[in-house]
């Protein structure tokens, strides 16, 4: 047995002692009195009893002795701005802010939603959230106002956090008209208070009288104010992040406080092997899971500076992250394959014009690592390029090579062995049998999960139990909802997801949301969005739509203003990243007899593949239809 086994296999085995130990990463203001309480599964509490906070450990833990380090370094390529803070200005904005929220009547438990551009007081927003001991729940810059609306509905905030606008290529964004009208469709749920941080960048945004405050001048108000840390049990919830599943209604996952302290901190050593005083550079978004966890919360544990980012990988040249890992000495690394596409793209003296020999290795998780660009950017790079497979659910990766434990080698193709407290199985989706070696099955995990993967769905513990442990009603195993296999040696394959989720880009988008989005259109009937390969993207959402009146389909022009229409309609919805790629119309979707729409069929013809089993067909002319468009 390799060390990394015998490693792994004590976490699974003996939790409560291997987690007991790993505990000593972080600060307690309270001891737990039980590492692990798990008398009502699924459900679990880490370190049950133990009182801490996760803005404390991320902030005020450093200052005895990194108060003059960096702790935040932001670069905006978009509009220029470039600023570094140390622990101790980090300290004071965050406590700053948290006294306004504190003013603003934000207190434990309450939700606090923040809806902003990458600049530092997205991140000063959420570390003042976690200091109240209040919830945080961030929403992608990048949706629009009517998936903001279900989850302000679902989250209920007391405030709402956001800005004039953001900036993408070149081009300003502005939120506030989104948020206006979120808040409209919300209704009830409306949060009471918006605080906006006024960047200049669109034209004077509306302030509405006695709801909305302007976030400078609340900053000078309260300049001397300061709030400290609200100390919570370790399975209070620190925040709410929104995913999508195969409803149209996203689910809110929500996180605890000191078992996601651990785990993060754990991952720091064993994972991603970045120091205290290092520059962790992690070029997502705070929008993401990946963002909450390896922007804010892990690099600022572990005492690092983070690095965050505002802007594309090749404006304003394709060199601009190279040249930021040369300027700011960065460490680590964490990206996407998408982003790694793009840069593959150009020329590779981008790569070569700067000094990377400060970065040890380069992370890339969110979809899958294809061989192509795996070997690529590791010739290029001549350091480990490791793929973390993991979810919004999970929190930290859940497949991987620990070099941090040992250094294992790793195979294209593949993300690795499963992480240490995940009893990662490949189960046969009837059975529930462990499949044998080279077998497709369901990648699931026998409980507990380990600290810091999701503890409910928020508000909905029955829609938990119901969505992940019901795949194998008797077993009450967690499904992750993708299909795997392992060779012999134990490494991992992802092959997809076993629901109708679509990965864009690395963005988890649920097919029946963008369906919601297209129905919403007057001329449409009925439509089925799949998710088609895209050499760039991984994955782009193709609608294929029943009009209401099909002889618009007579007249090409009115048919390709239709098109474009239907697509404007779902980027005012959900945002630009739910866009479908092509909008087909089709009189009739192919259905089963019971009257539901194949569409595993349909993405079939989309790629250009076999329909596959279509004894359940109702009628085949609705596949022919789908053939017919796509090939016309
Ligand atoms: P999200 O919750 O948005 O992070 O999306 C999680 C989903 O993205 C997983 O369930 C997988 O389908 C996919 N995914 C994440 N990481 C990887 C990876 N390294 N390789 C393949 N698929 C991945």
């Amino acid at each position: 047995m390799s060390d990394y086994q015998e490693f792994h296999r004590r976490s699974i085995e003996q939790p409560e002692a291997f987690w007991g130990a790993e505990a000593a990463r972080i600060y307690w203001h309270k001891p737990y009195t039980q590492v692990l309480q798990y008398d009502n599964p699924p459900f679990r509490q880490w370190f049950a009893g133990g009182e801490t906070n996760l803005c404390y450990n991320a902030v005020d833990r450093h200052l005895a002795e990194r108060a003059e380090q960096a702790a935040l370094i932001h670069v905006s390529s978009e509009t220029g701005a470039e600023q570094s803070y140390t622990y101790r200005q980090l300290y004071e904005e965050v406590s700053r802010f948290a006294a306004i929220m504190q003013a603003q009547g934000v207190g434990k438990g309450d939700r606090v939603l923040i809806y902003m551009p990458m600049i530092p007081e997205a991140i000063f927003a959420m570390l003042a959230t976690v200091r109240l001991g209040a919830i945080h729940s961030v929403v992608f810059g990048g949706f629009a106002s009517a998936s903001l609306a279900t989850r302000i509905e679902d989250a209920a905030p007391k405030l709402l956090v956001t800005a004039d606008a953001g900036m993408r290529g070149g081009k300003v964004i502005a939120y506030k008209p989104l948020v206006d009208e979120a808040m409209e469709l919300a209704g009830a749920a409306a949060a009471d208070k918006v605080i906006l941080v006024n960047r200049g960048l669109a034209e004077a945004p509306m302030m509405k009288p006695g709801r909305d405050l302007d976030y400078a001048t609340l900053r000078e108000q309260h300049w001397h104010d300061r709030a400290g840390v609200e100390w919570v049990e370790s399975n209070h919830p620190s925040y709410i992040l929104y995913t999508s599943g195969t409803t149209g209604k996203p689910k809110g996952v929500q996180r605890d406080t000191g078992g996601y302290a651990v785990a993060l901190a754990s991952t720091m050593e064993y994972i991603y092997g970045g120091k205290p005083g290092e520059t962790y550079f992690s070029t997502s978004d705070i929008g993401w899971v990946v963002g909450h966890s390896y922007i804010v919360y892990a690099p600022l544990i572990s005492g690092m500076a983070t690095l965050v980012y505002e802007g594309l990988p090749i404006r304003p040249d394709p060199g601009i992250w190279w040249q930021l890992v040369e300027k700011y000495r960065a460490t680590v690394m964490f990206s996407a394959p998408t982003a790694l596409r793009v840069l593959k793209k150009q020329d590779p003296e981008w790569l070569h014009k700067y000094d990377l020999s400060s970065l040890r290795a380069l992370f890339l998780a969110g979809e899958p690592l294809d061989e192509p660009t795996a070997e690529w950017i590791s010739g290029e790079l001549k350091i480990p390029v490791l793929d973390n497979y993991w979810q919004t659910e999970t929190g930290w990766p859940m497949l991987t090579v620990c070099n941090g434990v040992q250094p294992l080698p790793t195979k294209l193709g593949s993300p690795g062995l499963p992480v240490y407290g995940y009893n990662v199985k490949l189960l046969d989706e009837t059975t529930g049998e462990e499949v044998p070696v080279g077998e497709k099955g369901v990648i699931a995990v026998i409980p507990p999960l380990p600290p810091g993967c999701m503890s409910t769905v928020w508000r909905q513990d029955e829609r938990f139990v119901n969505t992940y442990f019901s795949l194998f009603q008797d077993r009450k195993v967690y499904s992750s909802f993708d299909w795997g296999v392992r060779d012999a040696d134990g490494y991992f394959t992802i092959l997809g997801r076993t629901d109708d989720v679509i990965n864009v880009a690395g963005h988890r988008l649920g097919t029946r949301e963008i369906e919601e989005a297209v129905s919403g259109h007057a001329a449409i009937a009925e439509v089925a969005v799949v998710g088609v390969h895209d050499t760039l993207k991984g994955q782009v959402p193709q609608a294929f739509a029943v009009l209401r009146d099909p002889s618009v389909l007579k007249d090409p022009e009115k048919k390709a203003a239709l098109e474009k229409e239907v697509i404007s309609k779902v980027a005012s919805q959900l945002g630009a990243i739910a866009n479908p790629a092509r909008v087909y119309f089709v009189n009739q979707l192919p259905k089963t007899r019971s009257g539901k729409v194949l569409r595993r069929s349909i993405q079939a013809l989309a790629e250009g593949r076999d329909p596959g089993d279509l004894t359940t067909l109702d009628d085949p002319s609705g596949l022919e239809q789908v053939r017919d468009a796509v090939q016309s």
